[in-house]
């Protein structure tokens, strides 16, 4: 597929989220002119808490979006282990990972990554894709404006799906979601806290892991907590028949809530801004069709258990207009060398992604109690600077923090 070209290659990029606005960037600093659509009206902010690792910064850097973004907890971070009688022990954060995540909000990513998009870049908001049809030459999209209704198609030499999870452009190139989405069978709540919660000042978080079920509060310096509950359920589709809030209730309100749940979900009660949804994976054997490519959630969400979702967004926007300038011209030569080098280490970033799930929500009573041994365990090892330097060293940490462009 190589193209001789004389104005710039033009790319629509389906997706708004933080894999789109970071593709859009890479793309045009590769040369390229990016096209963006986005679904909403607006853009979207706010969110929940992330963790930005290595890979992520490294990328970050090199697209200007990197100094937009702080770790809103620099310290080792006071987090709790509790339980529903107020009992505290001392847990684990990410925040005592040493050579660990910047600990942010979705919305400061995006924001960052927003700033960081050159203005002569396009973005169309209310647009979805309908159609899309490949020859030889390029791509006939059909773009649909929701706001008005009108349809147009337009021609492009590379359209990239990054519109998450339920991606549109995978179903329409790819197929449907059922071949590629796999439920873990648990489901999330996540949203952020507008003040501090009764028991807990700021700076310090808890974790309360129980069978089937687990409330996490992720703490900032900066600004109040986010909120995770996380809980197993055996129909997912059921779930999305009730309010979250609801459901939150009907599932942890077996036993009394205790006054910082209980003041965790008024919050959630109350709120217009949250995240209520399945843990899915997506699982695919190629991330791009011609000249279609996926990149984000859309292409591999590893869910959030991995905690790589933001960063593996970032770092593979970065490799693929890296990848684009490597190889000029040869559409096919780049989407399969930057497939070939992102692939083990998303490959790695799924496997965590579903053995991570017992240290967020043990699924019985047996994982709650190796959870309980691996956590005091993990407190061993990151108390001491020597075992923590291993730990740092550790193939796990360091697939998490290279420079992927570099490797
Ligand atoms: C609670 C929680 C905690 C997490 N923690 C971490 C963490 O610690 N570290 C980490 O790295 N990641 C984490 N993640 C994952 C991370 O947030 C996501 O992986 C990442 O934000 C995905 O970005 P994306 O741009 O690929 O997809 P999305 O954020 O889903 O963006 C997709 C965009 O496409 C738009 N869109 C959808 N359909 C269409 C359409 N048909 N046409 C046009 N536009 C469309 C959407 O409106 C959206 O703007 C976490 C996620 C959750 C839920």
């Amino acid at each position: 597929m190589t193209t001789p070209q004389t104005s710039p290659p033009r790319a629509l990029i389906v997706g708004l989220g933080i894999s789109g606005i970071s593709t859009a960037i890479a793309l045009h600093k590769a040369g390229w002119n990016p096209v963006v659509i986005e679904k909403a009206a607006t853009r979207r902010g706010g969110g929940y808490f992330i963790g930005m690792f290595g890979s992520g910064r490294f990328a970050a850097e090199r697209l200007g979006i990197l100094k937009g973004l702080h770790n809103r907890i620099p310290n080792p971070s006071v987090i709790y282990e509790v339980d529903r009688a107020g009992h505290r022990q001392p847990g684990v954060g990410f925040g005592d990972i040493p050579d660990g995540p910047w600990m942010m909000m979705r919305g400061d990513v995006e924001r960052a990554a927003f700033d960081a998009l050159p203005t002569e870049v396009e973005v169309r908001y209310a647009t979805v894709p309908e159609q899309i049809e490949q020859d030889a030459d390029g791509v006939t999209v059909t773009l649909r404006n929701t706001a008005d209704e009108t349809t147009r198609s337009e021609r492009f030499d590379l359209v990239v799906g990054a519109d998450g999870l339920r991606s549109t452009v995978r179903k329409l190139a790819f197929g449907p979601p059922e071949k590629y989405l796999h439920r873990l069978n648990y489901m999330i709540a996540a949203f952020a806290l507008p003040d501090d919660l009764p028991g807990l000042p700021r700076s310090e978080g808890a974790i309360l892991a129980e069978p089937g079920r687990s409330f996490w509060v992720f703490p900032f310096s900066d600004r109040p907590s986010t909120v995770l509950f996380s809980y197993r359920t055996d129909d997912v589709d059921a779930e999305f028949t009730k309010p979250a809030a609801q459901r939150i209730r009907e599932v942890y309100g077996t036993e009394p809530l205790g006054a910082m749940m209980e003041a965790a979900v008024q919050v959630l009660e109350s709120s217009k801004e949250y995240l209520f949804d399945s843990v899915e994976q997506a699982r695919l054997e190629r991330w791009h069709h011609g000249r279609v490519v996926l990149v984000g959630d859309a292409a591999w969400c590893p869910s959030l258990y991995s905690g790589m979702g933001a960063t593996s967004g970032i770092a593979g926007a970065d490799l693929l207009g890296i990848m684009l300038q490597r190889h000029p011209g040869d559409l096919e030569a780049a989407l399969t060398a930057w497939e070939a080098k992102l692939r083990p280490y998303i490959g790695a970033y799924q496997k965590t992604g579903v053995s991570n799930r017992i240290t967020f929500t043990p699924s019985t009573r047996a994982e709650q109690r190796r959870r309980a041994v691996s956590m005091r365990l993990r407190r061993v090892l990151l108390g001491s600077p020597m075992l923590s330097r291993l730990v740092a060293k550790s193939k796990q940490m360091r697939i998490r923090n290279e420079d992927l462009a570099a490797a």
